[in-house]
């Protein structure tokens, strides 16, 4: 999970770069933005060599509230 998620900051630091499976390390991975934001991020992350369809959720702050 933690490898996964440091492929997709990479993946949105760097969005043109192909990037590698998390599970099969096969590049090439598809990375779909389904975010939410402000209130969440969600990416999917799909691959064809081993069949990965996963959904990562990261929660963000959201908009201040004070
Ligand atoms: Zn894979």
């Amino acid at each position: 999970m933690a490898d996964a998620l440091d492929r997709i900051a990479r993946w949105r630091a760097d969005p043109g770069a192909v990037q590698g499976c998390p599970v099969c390390g096969t590049p090439g991975v598809e990375i779909i933005d389904r975010s939410a934001r402000p209130y969440s991020e969600w990416y999917v992350l799909k691959c064809a060599a081993c069949g990965l369809d996963a959904s990562l959720h990261i929660p963000l702050p959201g908009p201040a509230t004070y």
